[in-house]
């Protein structure tokens, strides 16, 4: 904690640990109903959070932070880490759809000269 309720915490504009301020959140997002600190996601009650609004003092960047429960932000590096695997295995697929239609067209033509031999 530094003067002014300056925390050092990482700043997304400067990439990299910076003194920001605290600031009420209504101040970045114009919504008065943001004034309440405890919150969660209408679409996911269970996702309780508690958000502060900052500001960096390097360079002027505002934005909201939330806090919460450590087991949602494992949750949420599982989820990217399974979304990578799905992604990547679906352009495997792709891919070999592809091939199995080239093969499948290879296939078709050798079976109608096949059939024009009888
Ligand atoms: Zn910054």
């Amino acid at each position: 904690m530094g003067k002014n309720g300056g925390t050092k915490i990482y700043c997304p504009s400067c990439e990299e640990i910076q003194i920001c301020e605290a600031i009420p959140v209504p101040h970045i997002t114009y919504d008065s109903s943001d004034y309440s600190q405890r919150m969660y996601l209408t679409n996911h009650p269970d996702l309780n959070f508690f958000q502060r609004g900052r500001r960096c003092k390097a360079c002027g960047e505002e934005f909201i932070t939330a806090e919460i429960e450590y087991e949602f932000l494992m949750e949420l590096s599982n989820l990217r880490i399974a979304l990578k695997d799905i992604k990547e295995n679906a352009e495997i697929y792709n891919k070999q759809t592809v091939d199995a239609q080239k093969t499948l067209q290879k296939l078709q033509k050798s079976l109608s000269l096949l059939q024009a031999l009888k």
